[in-house]
């Protein structure tokens, strides 16, 4: 499909492709000094004790569940209203996802009620996912996490570069878990980031990457150790050098391209509430700052969306859908049978869709689409 406004795009210039010449002409491609430099750099710039790169954020959760205890006859906290990997990471080590609530319309992220309305004795540990790269409510969720002895994992691959009072959304629970895939904030097509602050842990996520190894190739290339033994039963989730030295370039443009997608925010705010009022617009107000990740609209209830999507699809502007809910997925539903249990995930994610929202988008383009929003709303209106 040839869109003129697609969902998003991918910011790259001759940095980029300047860094992945080198490694290219290093002839080192595995794990080694661009990785190292690029964990040092993102853990300066969320200010985490420690940041470990992997191949993805899919690949990050797994270990974070892993480094956290969790297993067989354990109880997570995770929210409906996420992409799969988030509840699936609990399912790699055997324990049982639960899922909660969202607060409301207006705010998509886990409501704290509905947390606490899934404690049980065997409840180990929560996963919070910063829709959007709006905050969860931290500072409640920690407190009751603190008050019943849960570890807080954070989803934050909406959030590359969001913060919550002046702190980076990722470093608030025990380990948090970013994703540079090609359609997020910043990008290395396919990667991911762990960070923690807990010494214990990062030795663990460190270990678990690479094959429970005690040392990587790499200190054996530098003549650092011969040899090395095995202490887990570890995974390969490594990242390699060519995406470590993209995403070192990405992270140092991350603070501008956010800026400039919360420019982006505020014409879709200016130009939807006067020609699409009808719309409800989540997150107008919010806690911290955001990285805006996406732009999600919620359709008047009762809406044809698939009228609405195919209208703008009309127009070549490409919109999506986050996120049918997870427990109404087949590889869920039986297992985990909860239809109507989730009323505020339920109601939001049937009117839900997604805007397009990147870094170049011009303030044509912004008024462009709410036009396009204003016919579709009127082809896909309620009967
Ligand atoms: C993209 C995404 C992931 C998975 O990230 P990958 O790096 O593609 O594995 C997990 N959770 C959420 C909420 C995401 O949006």
């Amino acid at each position: 499909m040839d869109w003129r406004i697609p969902l998003g795009a991918i910011d790259f210039d001759g940095q980029e492709e300047a860094a992945v010449l080198d490694v290219l002409r290093s002839r080192w491609l595995t794990m080694g000094g661009v990785t190292q430099a690029f964990e040092q750099e993102f853990a300066a710039s969320v200010g985490a004790r420690h940041a470990i790169a992997v191949s993805n954020a899919t690949a990050a959760l797994h270990l974070a569940c892993l480094a956290c205890g969790l297993g067989p006859g354990d109880e997570v906290i995770v929210p409906s209203l996420s992409f799969v990997a988030t509840a699936n990471a609990v399912r790699y080590v055997g324990a049982t996802p639960v899922f909660a609530d969202i607060t409301s319309e207006d705010d998509l992220t886990l409501s704290v009620e509905s947390i606490r309305r899934c404690l049980t004795p065997r409840t180990r540990a929560i996963i919070v996912m910063h829709y959007g790269g709006y905050a969860c409510d931290m500072n409640s969720i920690l407190g009751m996490a603190k008050e019943h002895g849960l570890s807080v994992i954070e989803d934050a691959a909406h959030a590359d570069g969001s913060s919550l009072d002046g702190r980076s959304l990722g470093v608030w629970g025990a380990v948090g878990c970013y994703s540079f895939f090609s359609n997020k904030n910043m990008t290395t097509g396919e990667g991911g980031m762990l960070v923690t602050n807990d010494d214990t842990l990062a030795e663990s996520l460190r270990t678990l990457r690479s094959h429970g190894m005690t040392s990587l190739t790499w200190e054996r290339h530098k003549g650092h150790a011969w040899s090395y033994d095995v202490t887990a039963v570890g995974y390969n989730f490594r990242i390699d050098e060519i995406r470590s030295a993209i995403g070192r370039v990405q992270l140092a443009k991350l603070d501008q391209f956010n800026a400039r997608r919360a420019q982006v925010v505020d014409w879709y705010h200016e130009y939807l509430q006067e020609l699409a009022p009808a719309l409800h617009i989540p997150f107008q107000s919010h806690r911290g700052q955001s990285c805006h990740h996406i732009f999600p609209v919620l359709l008047p209830a009762g809406s044809d969306r698939p009228a609405f999507m195919e209208a703008m699809k009309a127009q070549k502007i490409q919109t999506s859908i986050h996120y049918p809910p997870i427990h109404t997925f087949g590889a869920y539903k039986d297992l985990f049978p909860m239809d109507g249990g989730l009323p505020v995930t339920e109601a939001v994610s049937r009117r839900e869709v997604t805007l397009p929202l990147y870094p170049g988008l011009t303030q044509d383009e912004i008024l462009f689409v709410a036009q396009a929003v204003q016919r579709a709303l009127h082809d896909s209106a309620p009967t």
